[in-house]
């Protein structure tokens, strides 16, 4: 992000460029990354000063667990700091094949494959499955990484309204197409609410749809760690998509489910064909991550509870968390000024949670998410409760 003088580029770029900073300016909508010097679980520093976080996606505090750091170190003593290629060239170690078998055990499915990314996992196996003919059913809020996975499919891509079932059952019916894809997150990432993946699972069988859940707010926290879809009894198995980012306190992505599906996306997906391997280090972090997660349940635990208590706190002053059954708890604002203001109130009083602005949620429903982790003290709640008591949006 730093700048130093240049020519700047041709005079079509450079308006293109200045007249976006200031249209994004003018709705609150310019975007700044944040950078603490240092941090320690959900304590950062920043500019000399000391916050508790609630950006954190680290819902089970594994970042920072020793084992998870410690393994980390001695993968990258054994197999180096980078893979230097792709899995299908030389990139892969035993640690990403034990992994992948750890995946697929912890999510009941027969097979799973390692990513860069959950990003690059959900582009990868859209863009892979579908093609022209072919319809992808998504809900209206899923991840930008499921949105721009169906376009770049070149499927038809159809939005049904968030959770609603019975209107993607509709939409099934309407939509004949060679093959169709039913996409949702089990656990959504703005809203913290759940998915009702049954009745979305029972749609989908009803029209041989194939369901695809990203797990990735899920995994570890839902269902002993297994995620939402483990509880369910589906006629129809799904594939499940998730990121080792969040819970599992490292880096990368993956796709779990049946063998034949598997070896396909060795065949076809392209995130996965012509990206590099994840580091050995990231692997291994994952994978103790995996182990401390089912060795010490009472983190997923902690991070509900807080959660809960989070929730019932802001709603009886009055900032109900709409349909929130998860660690993400949001407090709807209203404008993106409004929420700017929430997130510049509460760094006064110690607490980095951020604004989040359209495009990442519906127009007028911008927000502060809190998102919840074992590493929370009730201290902290307290905290963010008597700022938000003192703030008066
Ligand atoms: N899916 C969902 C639902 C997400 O919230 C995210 C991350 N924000 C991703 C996928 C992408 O995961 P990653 O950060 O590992 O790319």
């Amino acid at each position: 992000m730093g700048s130093t003088a240049s020519p700047g580029p041709p005079r079509p770029w450079a308006d293109f460029l200045r007249s976006e900073r200031r249209r994004l300016g003018r709705l609150g909508l310019r975007r700044s990354v944040v950078t603490p010097e240092s941090r320690a679980g959900v304590r950062a520093t920043l500019s000399g000063r000391d916050y508790v976080l609630f950006t954190s996606n680290d819902y089970l505090g594994l970042a920072f667990h020793p084992e998870v750091i410690a393994a980390a170190g001695e993968a990258a003593l054994r197999f180096g700091a980078g893979t230097a290629s792709a899995r299908l060239l030389h990139g892969s170690t035993p640690l990403h094949e034990e992994l992948q078998e750890g995946l697929a055990r912890l999510t009941g499915q027969p097979s799973s494959l390692l990513f860069s990314s959950g990003y690059m996992a959900n582009l990868g196996l859209l863009a892979a499955l579908a093609g022209k003919g072919d319809a992808i059913f998504h809900d209206e809020r899923a991840h930008a990484s499921i949105i721009d996975g169906a376009r770049l499919s070149g499927a038809t891509a159809l939005a049904f309204p968030h959770n609603d079932a019975g209107r993607l059952d509709d939409l099934l019916r309407q939509t004949p197409a060679r093959r169709r894809l039913v996409v949702t997150e089990s656990v959504f990432s703005m809203d913290g609410d759940l998915a009702p993946l049954q009745a979305l699972g029972e749609a989908a069988a009803r029209h041989e749809a194939l369901l695809v859940v990203d797990e990735a707010h899920a995994i570890g926290v839902f269902g002993d760690g297994a995620g939402l879809l483990g509880d369910l009894d589906l006629e129809t198995p799904a594939v499940v998509t998730g990121t080792l980012s969040k819970a599992l306190g490292s880096i990368g992505g993956f796709v779990a489910g049946d063998g034949a599906l598997i070896d396909y996306l060795v065949d076809r997906a392209r995130t996965f064909i012509f990206d590099t391997a994840l580091p050995p280090a990231a692997v291994a972090a994952a994978a103790a991550a995996l182990d401390a997660a089912r060795k010490e349940p009472w983190r997923r635990q902690r991070a509900l509870d807080l959660a809960e208590t989070l929730r019932s706190s802001l709603d009886r002053l009055g900032y109900p968390a709409a349909c929130s059954a998860s660690q993400i708890v949001p407090v709807l604002l209203g404008r993106p000024a409004a929420a700017v203001a929430a997130e510049e109130h509460l760094r006064a009083h110690g607490i980095l949670a951020r604004a989040v602005r359209p495009p990442a949620v519906p127009r007028g429903t911008s927000r502060i998410r809190f998102g919840v982790t074992a590493a929370h003290e009730e201290e902290h709640l307290r905290q963010v409760l008597g700022a938000m008591e003192a703030f008066g949006g």
